[in-house]
């Protein structure tokens, strides 16, 4: 993969290769650094991808790597799993009748930054949260599991994230307020509003990419419905906002340009 390599990427678009790049990174690599996973952290394991074959909205030879990948995990009930074991479960398998896939290669289309060391990864884990909240919203009755996709996200965050003093800030921001989320809805409002949070906890700081600029998002020129006023006073429209993001974390603005 060339990083340098410029790509054309619209903000307005969400990129599978970013998704799969992000994927592949978090199973392969970050989860897989112990040398072996067990108690808690095996338990947020398996919940990721169990979340994953439910919700992720991947191409077919993904949705049938995560599968597999889950099926071999609910077979695993031995208390520790060992790295090895569980990087030869990972690989891929193109010559079964059902391929398994998932790309191998790192490639940032919307997550790409001005320079390596922005953007990337950390992006790609909010995309994919998102996503992953929208589409349980839109697949199930509201009031059943709310808790379902952010729970996974927290555990997820909580043992394997790479960046602890993220992982801590996440943590206290889940302490204070996601037990309270009633609804598969509110819990799509939840994630934003929370990014929205660290975004303007992190604007004009060291770790922010210059040409991509923390926002409040989205910006108005994505959704000028979104904001309002109220006595002088910006507001969200909260129901425009829901709306918008279920049209843009849906499966069809997904794009593959790019992607392996
Ligand atoms: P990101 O903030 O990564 O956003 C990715 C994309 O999501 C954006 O390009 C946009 O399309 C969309 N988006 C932006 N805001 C929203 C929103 N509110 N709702 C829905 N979609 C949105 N970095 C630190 O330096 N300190 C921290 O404490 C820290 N905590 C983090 C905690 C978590 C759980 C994660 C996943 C990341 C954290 N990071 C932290 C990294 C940081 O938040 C960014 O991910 C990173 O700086 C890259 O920023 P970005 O410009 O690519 O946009």
């Amino acid at each position: 993969t060339n990083a340098s390599q410029p790509k054309r990427a619209d903000r307005s678009k969400v990129y599978m290769a970013d998704l799969e790049s992000t994927l592949h990174y978090s199973l392969r690599v970050e989860a897989a650094r112990a040398a072996t996973l067990s108690g808690a952290q095996l338990a947020a394991f398996k919940c990721y991808v169990a979340t994953l074959v439910k919700y992720f909205p991947g191409r077919p030879y993904v949705q049938t790597y995560l599968q597999n990948l889950d099926s071999w995990l609910r077979n695993w009930t031995e208390p520790e799993l060992p790295r090895s074991a569980l990087k030869e479960a990972m690989k891929n398998n193109r010559d079964a009748s059902h391929p398994a896939v998932l790309p191998t290669n790192v490639t940032w289309v919307g997550c790409q930054g001005s320079e390596p060391h922005f953007r990337g990864y950390p992006c790609g884990l909010w995309t994919i949260f998102h996503l992953l909240t929208i589409q349980a919203a839109q697949s199930g009755p509201d009031k059943e599991l709310p808790l379902e996709v952010l729970s996974t996200m927290r555990c997820y965050v909580r043992h394997f994230f790479g960046c602890q003093e993220c992982a801590q800030h996440f943590e206290a921001m889940a302490a204070e307020s996601m037990d309270r989320v009633a609804g598969r809805e509110e819990a799509v409002l939840w994630l934003w509003s929370h990014h929205n949070e660290v975004n303007a906890r992190l604007a004009g700081g060291d770790t922010e990419d210059p040409n991509f600029p923390k926002l409040q998002w989205p910006p108005p020129d994505m959704c000028p419905q979104c904001h309002r006023e109220e006595r002088g006073l910006h507001a969200w429209d909260q129901p425009a906002v829901l709306t918008f993001l279920k049209a843009h974390f849906s499966p069809a603005n997904i794009y593959l340009d790019y992607a392996e």
